[in-house]
């Protein structure tokens, strides 16, 4: 399938931390990747043993933002088609590393008058996942004891879904790349780009580096990152969302991952607590987004209307922004105006789960202009993903 391999190092180079150093780092080279989350250091991960690739990441520390803030959920029967095959042809990746995914079965509930919902879930998931059963109210209050049997019209249950350990994940991209002698360098705010002589200058704190290829995987900023290039944008549309974790007297490191068949709240076991949130989708520009005192009061007050976890209180917070297509389908691929510049945006919910097929199937679009037979084999398009679909 892959890399993420140990890969050929062409060149011995690593992370650098802090602003570029005018010596000593590669100045022209073969793929420039903007954005440090997990889908610029995926595509990074798979081109590095075949290019020179460096990764420009504004803060600190890489996955600061929507990356770092994930609800952790691997699931097969969540978003568009293209999205699901995505999610299946990431999961051999996601089982071969070590310590990357736990198993976590999801647990679609409905609540009482909720069951045509079920049943059209049911329907739907049935189609990619023939592992998908329903479960009867006594049954759901058997596997989750906040649901009294009366509370629920049943649910549908994915029992081979998984908990990601994003750090883990994360950290195998990185290596990958350090092993493959790319570079990374955090605290490198791009804040210029420009064409000529057929390649793209990047400029970031005071450093200018020469690229082929300039990918943009700046998640929530893509099209801000656009406008820099002159690059027309795309539309995105960053969502913010809360979180938030809570203390339970039930016994609950055992309990599947909640979420409401309409998708109006979900809980999960996080460590010895519970993680809770209203599912919100609220408009944002990009920044470092922070749970709103109301959002994190409409799920406590959602999650007790369907249960009994009788939520009074909440230990921390915290927020990020899922950001969108208007299809609500990522964008990979070319743009179709501005040569060699490559989107890697939209990932929406999703972009965790479905990281290594779009990290393998964006670096086989830029290497090879095709997209991997593995991953078409899932029934992935390059035409589904094709920034062109979205001007
Ligand atoms: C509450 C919540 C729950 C979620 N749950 C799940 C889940 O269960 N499963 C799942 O798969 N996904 C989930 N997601 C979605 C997932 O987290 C995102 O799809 C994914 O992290 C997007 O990654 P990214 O690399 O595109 O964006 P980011 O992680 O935001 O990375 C983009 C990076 O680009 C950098 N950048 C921007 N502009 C510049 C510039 N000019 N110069 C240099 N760097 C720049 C930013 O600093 C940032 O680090 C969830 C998200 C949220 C918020």
């Amino acid at each position: 399938m892959l890399p993420p391999a140990t890969g050929l190092a062409k060149r011995s180079r690593s992370i650098a931390h802090g602003p570029a150093p005018r010596y000593g780092l590669p100045m022209d080279v073969d793929v420039a990747v903007i954005g440090g989350g997990i889908a610029g250091l995926a595509i990074a991960a798979w081109l590095a043993p075949h290019r020179d690739v460096v990764v420009l990441e504004a803060e600190e520390t890489l996955g600061y933002h929507t990356t770092g803030r994930s609800a952790a959920l691997y699931t097969e029967c969540y978003g568009a088609d293209p999205i699901r095959s995505l999610a299946r042809a990431s999961k051999e990746y996601l089982l071969s590393g070590k310590g990357l995914v736990e198993p976590r079965p999801v647990l679609f509930v409905a609540r009482p008058g909720r069951t045509r919902q079920l049943a059209a879930l049911h329907e739907e998931s049935l189609l990619q996942v023939p592992t998908v059963q329903r479960l009867t109210a006594a049954e759901v209050h058997e596997m989750c004891g906040a649901f009294a049997v009366e509370g629920t019209d049943g649910a549908l249950l994915e029992p081979d879904s998984l908990e990601l350990d994003v750090d883990a994940i994360q950290t195998s991209y990185v290596r990958t790349i350090r092993r493959s002698g790319g570079t990374i360098l955090t605290r490198t705010q791009v804040d210029a780009i420009r064409r000529s002589r057929d390649r793209w200058w990047i400029t970031g704190n005071g450093t200018t580096l020469s690229s082929r290829v300039v990918v943009n995987a700046a998640g929530a900023w893509g099209d801000q990152l656009a406008a820099t290039a002159g690059v027309a944008p795309l539309s995105l549309l960053p969502l913010l969302r809360s979180v938030f974790t809570f203390t339970s007297t039930h016994l609950t490191t055992q309990w599947p991952f909640v979420v409401d068949v309409d998708e109006q709240w979900y809980f999960k076991p996080e460590g010895p607590n519970l993680l809770g949130s209203a599912a919100s989708q609220l408009f944002s520009e990009p920044h470092d987004a922070r749970a709103p005192e109301i959002d994190v009061a409409l799920g406590i007050e959602r999650i007790n209307a369907a249960t009994d976890l009788a939520i009074r209180s909440v230990r921390t917070t915290w927020a990020g922004l899922r950001t969108f297509t208007a299809d609500r389908i990522p964008a990979v691929g070319f743009d179709p105006d501005a040569p060699d510049f490559f989107w890697l945006v939209g990932q929406g919910g999703s972009g965790i789960m479905t990281s290594p097929a779009i990290g393998e199937l964006a670096a086989s679009l830029i290497l090879s202009d095709t997209i991997p037979q593995r991953i078409a084999a899932y029934g992935v398009t390059r035409e589904s993903l094709d920034p062109r679909r979205l001007r």
